[in-house]
């Protein structure tokens, strides 16, 4: 019988191919006298030398496909090759001992892994993944078995890894990495978030059994369902082809969509705009029909790098997205560190709960320099588009206004200097602690709209990690208390006449969808992947008919009866 995995749909889709495992190699060499020292010391030159061009070749056709920045943790590895405490460490326990470069190689890297792991500092933390990849690679060549560099895939494949780190998911060609799979992971981490943003099918979270998926079988994953089956029979891939084929027909479907405004079945209007998280992302935002970008996720700017960006890379950056958006609007949301996005140059101090911590709005707020460079730069953008600029985290009133006092600050001096910006930039915020729903209706008068970031409202009101698979199962976007939550912001808001977004997962979710489209959400901000299905859903959607069982939905006890509810109804809807 056909072994079947499941996980977390995390990016949908449905890809069939052959499993590629990552990082699989796990070699522990055992020590060998050597005849000839010397020749085993030019034998591991060589093999330094190949791991160089590799690289040297995977750093360029990074940069070409995926841009300088994201090219850059190359330039990392290529530096550790000329390292002189690793590299001269091992050649001379060659020498010294007569043993082999294979045993030497692993016990230097052994050590130099260990003590970095254990630094406190995150920057010299990090530095062990790279020595264990730049390490891997060398080993690779010694024993002339091919390493497992993902920009070095050129074969149709199904990626399976534990979990992929940003720096994997910049080096996917996706001309050849049909989807991937992964053991750890939740629907809002970010290499799910990643994945919808490269539009490639991915399960996430499937469990160990993933990383025993052998190199070369077959597998199919259907990224919809989140189901992973394992060396399939000829049935089962009969089977899923067609639902393959008719999965794409649909989205061939969708496009006719593209350029049609989002208009529910009864003529409400209302606005799908994309969530990004850097300019590589506008690309597939236009491709996708968005009205606007719904958040921009500015700390991508930050990270993956090795100091603070400058106002004036900021400034480029923030001004060349709401150009390209051509006066649709752009919701950018300031600096929003801390939790699972660390910023490891920063020095930040180590914190037992870093998600009830220092962070985003707190930390800006705490480190006016950094936050006030950031504003200077969105304050030079503005008169480029139609920028709304908005807060992360805010949870009480005083929060929100400090910021806008920042804010007024920097826009007083910058006109001061003969800079242009616009008069008409919104300033709002992020509703992501259950406090601020609760209190929305004070923040209300002071924000010009709200955006309800979900993935964080919900971790909080439920105390569920959203990193932590184990208790993924309290991710209920539509539980009655998120729901009876999520109310309450939108009427708070309605009656100070300000609009309401949303940017969380659960703004792509087509169960929640009809339930707020009923509640009067005014704008929904998701993957661009998300929009056009959105798009057909809520076109088939009456809001008033929704708005009608808003009442009904709220006093239902659990997410499953709920969910039944609009299942029923949205079916009925098509008939
Ligand atoms: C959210 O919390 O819902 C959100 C959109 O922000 P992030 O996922 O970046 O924390
Ligand atoms: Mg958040």
């Amino acid at each position: 019988m056909t072994k079947r995995l499941t996980g977390i749909a995390a990016s949908p889709g449905i890809a069939i191919a052959k499993a590629f495992r990552l990082n699989n190699a796990h070699y522990e060499p055992a020590p060998e006298k050597v005849a000839d020292a010397p020749i085993e010391v030019e034998r591991f030159r060589k093999a330094v030398e190949e791991a160089k061009q590799e690289l040297e070749e995977i750093k360029d056709l990074t940069e070409q496909r995926m841009g300088a920045a994201k090219a850059e943790i190359f330039e990392a590895h290529l530096m550790l090759l000329e390292d002189p405490d690793y590299i001269d460490a091992i050649i001379e326990g060659i020498e010294s001992e007569g043993l082999n470069a294979e045993f030497k190689l692993h016990e230097v890297a052994s050590s130099f892994i260990e003590i970095l792991s254990s630094m406190d500092n995150e920057l010299l933390r990090e530095r062990a993944s790279d020595v264990r990849d730049v390490t891997g690679r060398i080993m690779s060549r010694l024993r002339g078995v091919s390493y497992a560099a993902i920009a070095a895939i050129n074969e149709p494949c199904i990626l399976i890894a534990e979990d992929l780190t940003p720096s994997d998911t910049a080096q996917l060609n996706l001309d050849y990495v049909l989807g991937f799979v992964t053991e750890i992971g939740s629907r809002t981490s970010h290499s799910a978030i990643m994945a919808r943003s490269l539009e490639v099918p991915a399960i996430v979270g499937a469990g160990a059994a993933a990383v025993e998926i052998k190199m070369g079988t077959m597998i199919i994953m259907d990224a919809v369902e989140g189901t992973v089956l394992i060396a399939p029979s000829d049935e089962e891939m009969e089977t899923y082809k067609a639902r393959k084929a008719a999965y794409d027909q649909r989205r061939i479907e969708l496009r006719k969509l593209l350029d049609q405004p989002s208009i529910s079945a009864d003529g409400r209007r209302v606005e799908l705009a994309a969530n990004i998280g850097s300019v590589e992302d506008l690309q597939k935002v236009l491709a996708n029909g968005a009205e606007g970008i719904g958040l921009f996720r500015t700390e991508f700017l930050y990270m993956g790098r090795s100091s603070l960006p400058s106002e004036e890379e900021q400034f480029q950056v923030y001004k060349h997205v709401l150009e390209r958006m051509n006066s649709k609007p752009v919701v950018i949301r300031t600096l929003d560190i801390g939790g699972d996005k660390e910023l490891p140059y920063m020095k930040l101090p180590v914190e037992s709960n870093p998600f009830l911590g220092l962070r985003a709005i707190r930390l800006c707020l705490s480190k006016q320099d950094l936050f006030r460079t950031q504003l200077r730069a969105l304050l030079r953008a503005s008169s480029y588009g139609q920028l709304k600029i908005m807060f992360p985290m805010i949870a009480i009133v005083d929060e929100l206004l400090a910021a806008k006092q920042l804010l007024q600050e920097e826009k007083e001096k910058l006109v001061q200097e003969g800079i242009a910006v616009s008069e008409t930039i919104e300033v709002g915020i992020m509703i992501e602690v259950p406090a601020a729903a609760l209190a929305a209706d004070f923040l209300a008068k002071e924000a010009d709209f709200f955006s309800i970031g979900t993935n964080d409202l919900i971790q909080y009101t439920m105390a569920a990690d959203r990193m932590n698979e184990t208790v993924s199962y309290l991710y209920q976007p539509c539980h009655p208390a998120i729901l009876r939550l999520i109310q309450m912001v939108i009427q708070a808001a309605a009656k100070e006449g300000k609009w309401v977004g949303m940017c969380g997962e659960m703004a792509g979710d087509e169960t929640a969808i009809p339930i707020l489209l009923g509640m009067g959400l005014h704008e929904f901000s998701m993957s661009a992947s998300s929009i056009l299905p959105a798009r057909a859903l809520i076109k088939q959607t009456s809001h008033r008919e929704w708005a009608g069982y808003t009442e009904q939905v709220l006093s239902m006890s659990s997410q499953t009866q709920i969910k039944q509810f609009v299942e029923q109804k949205t079916r009925s809807d098509l008939k």
